[in-house]
């Protein structure tokens, strides 16, 4: 039975008693559940709150980036140490929203990728094709090319323990989602690029995320889907009902009716 990741970014949102409610009400909601992963990524302001909060609980901690050198004069930035330290057990990378704004380069995310795993945290590596790149047939390109230069330098041990998430970036907080046939597509090209690369067994056990506009309402035909092993959630994850709904609907319909 496929086991699901359901992570919440909850991006530049939430004050920290916000996102106290915010977690307590997720915790409150998911308790009962245990075939499947749930992961909350807070601004970094809340994750101390956050963090003490999920403690022995079955939704884990995740930040929305980090800085790949674990300490030095680098004014505003949070290092790998410093997200072990807080507690993080996953951190999201190279989110399109950081490519396009923050002019993050593959090259970049790739140092943040090892430094990540150097310090014992799954890195969930985004990447996706934007809408032009989609209407000139180059989506497959452009995501291999993330693929490569994100993923580079990573032997199979280093592999098994990133988290890739394919984000269509014309799906992000439009409403417009891939349907499940689109994702399905892209997901199974991510699975050859990785059966190519480290054999059909390492591929096979990792876990490949859809995001992109992801609602109670889809995600059930999403992960359906045989490649599509779980979502990262945006917008859908910062009001505490319908990212609960996410994650129930994303159950197998064998354990849906017990949680
Ligand atoms: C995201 O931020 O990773 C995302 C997929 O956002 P949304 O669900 O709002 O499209």
């Amino acid at each position: 039975m496929k086991r699901v990741l359901i992570v919440g970014n909850w991006k530049m949102f939430k004050t920290i008693p916000e996102a106290v409610n915010l977690v307590n009400s997720i915790k409150a909601g998911v308790h009962k559940i245990s075939n499947c992963d749930i992961v909350a990524c807070p601004p970094f302001t809340a994750l101390t709150a956050v963090s003490e909060l999920v403690r022995d609980s079955n939704v884990d901690l995740g930040a929305q980036d980090m800085h790949f050198e674990t300490e030095g004069a680098f004014t505003g930035e949070i290092s790998p140490m410093m997200l072990k330290d807080v507690g993080c057990r996953y951190v999201i990378l190279g989110h399109s929203e950081r490519r396009a704004y923050f002019k993050e380069t593959d090259e970049l995310i790739n140092k943040k990728v090892k430094a990540a795993l150097k310090y014992n945290i799954v890195p969930i590596v985004c990447v996706g094709e934007t809408l032009e790149e989609r209407e000139a047939h180059k989506a497959f390109e452009v995501v291999k090319k993330q693929f490569d230069y994100s993923l580079a330098d990573l032997d199979a041990a280093a592999i098994e323990r990133v988290v890739v998430a394919y984000e269509p970036v014309w799906a992000i907080g439009t409403g417009r989602t891939a349907t499940p046939e689109q994702a399905e597509q892209m997901h199974s090209y991510i699975r050859r690029l990785l059966n190519e690369k480290y054999g059909r067994e390492v591929a096979a056990r990792i876990k490949i995320l859809y995001g992109g506009s992801v609602k109670p309402d889809n995600i059930e035909l999403l992960v359906s889907k045989p490649n599509i092993d779980g979502a990262l959630v945006g917008g859908a994850s910062i009001k505490a009902e319908s990212f609960i709904q996410i994650v129930k609907n994303s159950l197998p319909s064998e354990i849906k009716s017990n949680s």
